[in-house]
């Protein structure tokens, strides 16, 4: 008999069905199916889940389960809500993610460096100026956050000529990027960095990280690309930092409520670029190889892919 695995998810019908035919087609020794297909004495059955933003209610009938792979690379909505289940969480690791992300960060970056912004609002005023050059050598840029998609980001960086630091939880030794951990190493970064990129997970130790103290020592006029999560931020902090000509620009990808409601008044403000949470979409057909491969190894092998530190919360 073929392992049933289910794909649990609050997805629409559409989305839900895409990704259910992906992973079948990877995975043409099991029998891969929707959640809502099964039936009371198959849910009590399974081994092994892909989810999607499951209802806990529906997670909790999978009553054998012994690990789930998430399908996306953010885990705080997972974690918020099955951290205290006795499973393990798997959550997706994706060079094409990592690849797609660094194109943005590159992208938003290369926008503040060569001073979009303030070009776009010269010429709602018809203003002919030219404002200084600056090498991308002299542009410092700290990346907070060196995992699967802040390293990548950072070596894009350097690969363009930038000068690059970054910040993790644990020391590492990235060629050509400054390595920093710690409250202290983050405060002397943040004094000397010209722009700050985001991609921290959403955690306990990172919710409201970047508060009025954060704010306060960052470089007078420095730039802030969140790509990582919109709860890291304080709204109210980051509001004022603009407003006090602290930050100079901030480009937001994500909101600690999303979509962000239409009378929040970061959609007016003039030096805040708005993205609707585009930097990296998950590709189904990559994602989808990567999950079905990790599935594969764990039911030819028994070996589970790496999963989520429930006290670290990533
Ligand atoms: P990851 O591989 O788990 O990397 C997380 C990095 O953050 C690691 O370097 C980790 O340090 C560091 N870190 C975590 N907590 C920290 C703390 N308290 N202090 C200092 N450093 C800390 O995650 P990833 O795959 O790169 O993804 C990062 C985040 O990007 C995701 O969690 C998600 O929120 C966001 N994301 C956004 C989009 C989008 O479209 N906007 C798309 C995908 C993902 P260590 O290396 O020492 O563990």
């Amino acid at each position: 008999m073929r392992p049933l695995i289910p794909f649990v998810h609050q997805l629409d019908d559409y989305e839900a069905e895409q990704w259910c035919a992906a992973l079948a087609a990877q995975l043409p020794d099991c029998d891969m199916r929707l959640f809502s297909q099964l039936s009371a004495v198959e849910k009590i059955q399974v081994g092994v889940a892909v989810v999607a933003n499951p209802a806990v209610d529906d997670v909790a009938q999978l009553t054998q389960l012994k690990w789930v792979h998430s399908v996306w690379a953010g885990v705080e909505g997972i974690m918020a809500n099955l951290s205290h289940q006795p499973f393990e969480i798997v959550r997706l690791t994706d060079p094409q993610l990592a690849q797609t992300m660094s194109e943005a960060v590159l992208a938003w970056v290369m926008y503040l460096h060569r001073d979009m912004p303030q070009y776009r609002q010269q010429q709602s005023v018809s203003e002919w100026r030219q404002l200084a050059y600056t090498d991308a050598a002299d542009r410092h840029i700290a990346v907070l956050g060196l995992g699967n998609l802040g390293q990548r980001s950072a070596l894009r960086l350097v690969d363009n000529g930038f000068r690059v630091s970054g910040w993790s939880r644990s020391a590492k030794h990235i060629e050509s990027v400054a390595c920093y951990t710690g409250e202290q190493s983050l405060s002397a970064l943040l004094s000397q960095a010209d722009i700050i990129v985001n991609l921290l997970p959403l955690t306990p130790d990172t919710q409201g990280l970047m508060d009025r103290a954060f704010f306060q020592q960052v470089k007078t006029r420095a730039a802030l690309i969140n790509f990582g999560r919109g709860a890291t931020v304080v709204e109210s902090a980051l509001l004022a930092a603009l407003d006090q000509g602290q930050l100079s620009h901030a480009v937001l990808d994500v909101f600690a409520q999303e979509p962000l409601q239409s009378q929040s008044p970061l959609w007016g403000h003039a030096n805040i670029t708005l993205l609707p949470h585009i930097s990296a979409p998950t590709s189904v057909t990559t994602a989808s190889r990567i999950v079905a491969a990790n599935i594969h190894r764990y039911l030819t092998q028994g070996i589970m892919p790496e999963s989520v530190d429930k006290a670290r919360g990533y």
